[in-house]
């Protein structure tokens, strides 16, 4: 974000409410066989920046009107219609009822998982997996010694499945004595089994002081943090449509978040520089049709392969796995993690895990304990493998294309002084391609790619390349 331009390194520094010391992962393992106990995997640089939401929200919501732009609350959209020069957007504000409309060059949906122009663009796909997760932001209210907040609890299971469930707690500490904590579990998708929020809190109720020693009633909850976190099980980077003429998805409505660390806002992050490079280019060209915008996307190949893990942690509905396994099969990856370096951990959490650590790391896994491609042929079925396997030859295939053509993301910038004013649409598929080689297998690759450093959002004036919004009826 700075890098971008977007923030300054002050900016950012206060809206960082804290930089925990170190953070862990550690799965129960009694139960579990003894090739799969393992110790607790260090992660100091991962999740370690907790992040003041509502001020990082304040201070873009303050930029963006800075640049020109306006926000309508409360308004809710209702639909979208486009055409060859631009596209109209009609939403009704919500106390009022009264309608609104705007018109542009391009729309961005960025509404989410549950947003209605995803779900058009996919033919009501469902998602293949979702993360029930229930949770809250503790003021205070734990005995001094219970939880250091210089540490963060990343991953944590307590016990083994049960009701079908295996559950697993993170704990990251905020500003003060601010802790939050969460309760989730991988869960499949099942119109028999709905994965119930309202009894997840609950069992959150529950056991939380079989977690962590507390009184319940001592508690400062400060507010509740919940949700379904969904994930696709994408094979390759064509098989979800995130864009039509003049409309493009991103974020958790164009769905590539990781599928297994279900990181949806640390993905769309990861990959800002590769969007708002490309995007910014189709700009500048009115390269607005379907076939431009499309292959303007977070996809990661390295990241898609890794949903058959996600695949072993849930329990099917209606089947009976023994208590121990889920904890079993993570205790076996996370203590391959913690026998590595902690630069490959760290690679493998942020999504940057390349095809030889991928391999390296599956073939280790099934020395080690070799059960475990038993085991997760029996959670996910052979239908599911075989898919898979078409995730992983498109990883192969990518891995392959990235090494062969390392050279062609620099070569790429070397002509775009006389390619991009000649040929755009040759241009935007060269950067494409050059960020699909890079940013699109865990490489990125920003001495080569990076976007000249822009000023300050403060100083640049209302770029004509930005969408224009011509708003029929004015907000409040
Ligand atoms: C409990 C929980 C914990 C999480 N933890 C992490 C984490 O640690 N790290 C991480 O990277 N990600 C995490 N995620 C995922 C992360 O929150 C999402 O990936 C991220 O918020 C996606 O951002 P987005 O802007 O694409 O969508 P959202 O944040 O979902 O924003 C969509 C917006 O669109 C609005 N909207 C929806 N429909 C309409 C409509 N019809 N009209 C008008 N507006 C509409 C919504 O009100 C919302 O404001 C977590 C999610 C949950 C639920």
């Amino acid at each position: 974000m700075i890098d971008l331009g977007l923030f300054t390194p002050a900016e950012f520094e206060a809206v960082i409410a804290r930089e925990y010391v170190d953070g862990f992962h550690k799965f129960f393992d009694a139960n579990n066989p003894p090739q799969a106990k393992a110790p607790v995997l260090h992660t100091p640089t991962v999740l370690n920046v907790a992040i003041d939401a509502e001020k990082l929200l304040r201070v873009c919501g303050e930029k963006l009107r800075a640049a020109g732009g306006e926000i309508w609350d409360e308004t809710e959209f209702v639909r979208a219609d486009i055409a060859a020069d631009g596209v109209r957007v009609q939403g009704i504000h919500l106390p009022t009822q009264a309608p609104r409309q705007t018109q542009g060059r391009l729309l961005i949906d960025a509404m989410g998982t549950a947003s209605p122009i995803a779900w058009q663009l996919n033919g009501g796909r469902t998602f293949d997996s979702v993360c029930p997760t229930v949770g809250a932001v503790i003021d205070s209210g734990f005995e001094p010694g219970v939880w250091d907040s210089q540490w963060g609890d990343v991953l944590n299971s307590h016990g083994d499945i049960s009701r079908g469930r295996q559950l697993i707690w993170e704990l990251f500490p905020g500003r003060g004595s601010e802790i939050t904590v969460y309760l989730f579990h991988y869960h499949q998708i099942h119109p028999e089994n709905p994965g119930s929020l309202l009894e997840m809190y609950e069992d959150f109720f529950t056991i939380l002081p079989e977690y962590r020693r507390c009184n319940l009633d001592q508690m400062k909850w400060k507010k509740a943090t919940f949700g379904y976190i969904p994930g696709h099980f994408s094979i390759s980077g064509g098989d979800r449509q995130t864009a039509f003429d003049r409309l493009m998805a991103i974020g958790d409505a164009a769905s590539l978040q990781s599928p297994l660390v279900f990181t949806g806002f640390g993905s769309l992050v990861r990959n800002l520089p590769r969007l708002t490079d490309l995007l910014d280019t189709a700009l500048r060209h009115d390269l607005l049709k379907a076939s431009h915008l499309n292959p303007i996307r977070a996809f990661q190949s390295n990241i898609a392969v890794t949903w058959m893990f996600s695949k072993g942690m849930m329990v099917p509905t209606h089947r009976f796995l023994a208590p121990y396994k889920v904890n079993a099969m993570l205790n076996t990856f996370f203590g391959i993690l913690a026998s590595e370096p902690p630069e490959v951990a760290e690679r493998f959490v942020k999504d940057r895990a390349g095809w030889l650590a991928f391999n390296r790391m599956a073939l280790k896994a099934a020395r080690i304990n070799p059960s475990l491609l038993l085991w997760i042929w029996e959670l996910a079925g052979t239908k599911d493998l075989l898919r898979w396997v078409g995730s992983y030859v498109n990883f192969t295939l990518s891995a392959c294309l990235s090494w062969l053509f390392s050279g062609l993301p620099s070569f790429a910038r070397s002509t775009q002084s006389w390619l991009e004013p000649r040929n755009p649409a040759l241009w935007l598929w060269l950067l494409t391609q050059s960020y699909a080689l890079t940013y699109g297998v865990g490489k990125p690759q920003p001495e080569i790619l990076k976007i000249k450093p822009r000023p300050q959002v403060t100083e640049i004036p209302a770029s004509p390349s930005l969408m224009k919004a011509t708003p029929v009826a004015k907000p409040d």
